[in-house]
């Protein structure tokens, strides 16, 4: 059982991992570039330990203060790997950020350390070449509110070695989460390949006057019983990043469903339910 866990950068979703993984009774060091950041952390964990409440059935102040004592950060790269069986990386989704950051870590880890990487759009197959254990390395990838949305998608590339692929869904298990296993790699993984082709066709129903998008999403909740339809996704997930993803598109509609987003929704201050105002409005 892989018991001691690295996570390299202490964000957005490096800190829940951290917490979630914590909270399963895991030795968590927690990486990030400066003792600045890191001295955010213990109000972070405030923030998560209300989350847990609210959401986690069991989750009582005496397993969540159990967590916290879980966790020990670092700024220093070498001590912050000393013994970890397995490292999940969460920086910041640049290349030259993420090639700097395996190359420091294939120099600093021990011959036992498994790799994982949370990217979300970075290629496994590109981002393997910069350590040195092309059969260690593959992706372990969360989604947002891992405590509630639990899904580990543990992905392969070409050279991952099959019993350490198995070792990292066994890992996401132990965790809390449900390991989905995926042997090719895939843009997107499995969630987004489901669910972009949804936005997708939501948007062009939309923009060519089809159907409004109340009832648009009321079809897709009704008809299949999903909680949500298309636009509640967007709100959920936050205007900002299907417009960064469709502004620039060869594909006129895509564009045009861009460009809705931004004048009707993003410049009047509607980002999506992190602020309350999207497509909806929210308490
Ligand atoms: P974020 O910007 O919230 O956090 C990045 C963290 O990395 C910061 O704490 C920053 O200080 C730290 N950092 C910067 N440079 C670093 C370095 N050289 N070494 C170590 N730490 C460094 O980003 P995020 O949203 O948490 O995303 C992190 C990764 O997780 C990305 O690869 C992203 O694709 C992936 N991801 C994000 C989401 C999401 O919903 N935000 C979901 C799934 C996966």
């Amino acid at each position: 059982m892989m018991q001691n866990l690295t996570v390299l950068g202490t964000g957005n979703l490096g800190s829940q991992i951290i917490f979630q993984s914590a909270y399963h009774g895991k030795n968590v060091t927690a990486y990030d570039i400066s003792d600045e950041v890191l001295a955010k952390l213990p109000a972070r964990w405030e923030q998560l330990k209300e989350c847990y409440k609210r959401d986690v059935e069991g989750a009582t102040d005496e397993k969540l203060d159990a967590a916290v004592a879980h966790i020990r950060p670092t700024a220093d790269m070498k001590d912050a790997l000393k013994d970890a069986d397995i490292v999940i990386e969460a920086v910041p989704e640049r290349l030259d950020i993420k090639q700097d950051t395996w190359k420091k870590v294939s120099e600093n880890a021990p011959a036992k350390t498994i790799f994982c990487t949370n990217s979300s759009t970075l290629p496994p197959s590109k981002l393997v070449s910069f350590t040195d254990r092309p059969e260690k390395f593959l992706c372990l990838h969360f989604a947002n509110e891992v405590w509630k949305y639990n899904i580990g998608e543990v992905m392969m590339q070409p050279k991952t070695d099959p019993a350490v692929f198995e070792q990292v869904a066994q890992f996401a298990e132990e965790i809390g989460m449900v390991p989905i296993r995926i042997y090719k790699e895939q843009p997107g993984y499995v969630v987004n390949s489901l669910s972009v082709p949804l936005l997708d066709a939501g948007g062009d129903l939309w923009v060519r006057g089809v159907a409004s998008f109340e009832d648009i999403d009321k079809t897709w909740r009704i008809a299949t019983g999903s909680p949500m339809g298309p636009f509640q996704l967007i709100d959920f997930v936050g205007m900002m990043t299907p417009y960064n993803l469709m502004k620039d598109s060869p594909n006129p509609v895509k564009k045009e469903f861009a460009r809705r987003l931004k004048v009707d929704y993003i410049d009047k201050g509607r980002l999506g339910k992190i602020n309350g105002h999207g497509f909806y409005d929210y308490e």
